[in-house]
């Protein structure tokens, strides 16, 4: 967790409107409908935002992810995720082995 939002994460404005979240999603991840344990910020925080309630409040903003889901959102917000190519140690173009799971099987959910 980035230190500048270590405050926002431990408020309990922050807390209330996450519970509230994830219940409406009813615990259920918002990509491969596996267990949500996390809301993620569509437009992540960042210190120039974290104050702002429209960004860090707003449901419209917020996203119901499993552990699994959120951690690739996160890797793949990285350019090189982005094709699933990387260079390899001697300058060859390689497959990733890391996909995005939800695009990789959208019609293999696992059962509520
Ligand atoms: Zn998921
Ligand atoms: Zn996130």
């Amino acid at each position: 967790m980035r230190e500048f939002a270590s405050a926002f994460y431990h408020s309990q404005a922050w807390l209330r409107c996450r519970e509230s979240y994830l219940k409406s999603k009813h615990y259920v991840c918002e990509r491969c409908g596996g267990l949500a344990k996390i809301v993620h910020h569509k437009v992540y925080l960042t210190p120039g935002n974290i104050d702002d309630p429209t960004i860090t409040l707003n449901w419209d903003n917020l996203e119901a992810l499993c552990q699994d889901c959120h951690n690739a959102e996160h890797m793949c917000s990285q350019p090189i995720c982005a094709d699933g190519l990387k260079f390899d140690t001697n300058g060859n173009l390689v497959q990733t082995p890391r996909v995005c799971k939800w695009s990789a099987r959208s019609d293999d959910r696992p059962g509520p």
